[in-house]
């Protein structure tokens, strides 16, 4: 019986992994085709100056109006992309499509930056710098106008690296995304130098409620600052959170705070700084 009923296990599991893989096979296919028909939306973050409440910049964040189905969040489909590769088209199209969005910023008179989050894998994939420069330039968007936003799992990947080096030769600006909650490296630190530190929404969240938190924002803060990085803290949520970040001398922020991811059009509310610093 008990052979019988393993068996029946066995068989189960298969069908199940069968119409898992095939659901992947259909995801798959599915997300390369939304790349290509346009079913990607870009949404855009203000990041805001704590010193005088304008903002400065945007950070651009890939949603998927996926039809049947509705507005995906990049947690359901990143991973995917990564592994099928399609990650690299996937993020040209959001670069593309958000300095497109910056230049017509700028022709309205709003001097916004703008970010792009750059997977590791994409970095490492050959002809990445030279793809990029040609999106930026076709879209007539300065190089100083855009960074891209990495994690620190670009440490661990020698190619994605070097890439990342010349990046920011071609005046490019490089944030560290997630700060801190990777692998954090002071040798990695002071040997490529960032333009940004983001401060992971983990201590962010935690302040008034974790008492060593304050300390850790405080030396991340100090850390930045002796390696010429400006930091931005991120999931602000409270006026109290935005207070003491303005206090502690952290330069920027962004958090619902101040506004959740929103389509271009839903932007014209945001004063703009006059001079972004960013
Ligand atoms: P991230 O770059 O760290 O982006 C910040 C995430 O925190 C966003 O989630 C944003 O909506 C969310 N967030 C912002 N403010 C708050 C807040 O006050 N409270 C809370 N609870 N959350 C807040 P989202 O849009 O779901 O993006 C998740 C991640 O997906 C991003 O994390 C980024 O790593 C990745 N991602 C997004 N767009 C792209 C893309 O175009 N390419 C790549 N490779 N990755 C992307
Ligand atoms: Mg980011
Ligand atoms: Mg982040
Ligand atoms: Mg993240």
């Amino acid at each position: 019986v008990a052979k019988r009923d393993g068996g029946n296990r066995v068989r189960m599991f298969r069908q199940e992994m069968g119409e898992q893989a095939l659901a992947r096979q259909r995801d798959r296919t599915d997300l390369r085709a939304a790349i290509e028909g346009g079913e990607l939306v870009v949404h855009y973050q203000p990041i805001v100056d704590l010193a005088t409440s304008a903002v400065a910049g945007a950070e651009a964040l890939v949603r998927w109006q996926r039809p049947g189905v509705g507005l995906l969040g990049p947690d359901a489909f990143i991973g995917l992309a990564e592994e099928t590769g399609l990650i690299v088209p996937l993020g040209e199209k959001v670069l593309q499509a958000a300095s497109e969005q910056a230049v017509r910023w700028h022709a309205e008179g709003r001097c916004l930056g703008v970010t792009v989050n750059v997977s590791t894998r994409e970095l490492a994939t050959p002809g990445f710098l030279p793809r990029l420069e040609r999106v930026i330039t076709t879209a007539g968007l300065a190089p100083s106008r855009l960074t891209i936003e990495v994690t620190e799992s670009v440490w661990a990947d020698e190619p994605a690296m070097r890439t990342l080096v010349s990046v920011r030769d071609a005046g490019i600006r490089v944030a560290l995304d997630d700060f801190g909650t990777g692998y954090s490296s002071l040798s990695y630190l002071q040997r490529y130098p960032f333009d940004v530190v983001k401060i992971d929404r983990s201590f962010t969240g935690a302040l008034g409620r974790n008492g060593r938190t304050e300390g850790v924002i405080r030396c991340i803060i100090a850390l930045a600052d002796v390696l010429g990085a400006k930091t931005v803290a991120e999931g602000i949520e409270t006026p109290e959170q935005a207070d003491w970040l303005r206090d502690a001398g952290c330069s920027y922020a962004q958090g619902y705070l101040f506004g959740r991811p929103a389509d271009a059009a839903s932007w014209h509310a945001h004063s703009s700084a006059a001079s972004p610093g960013w």
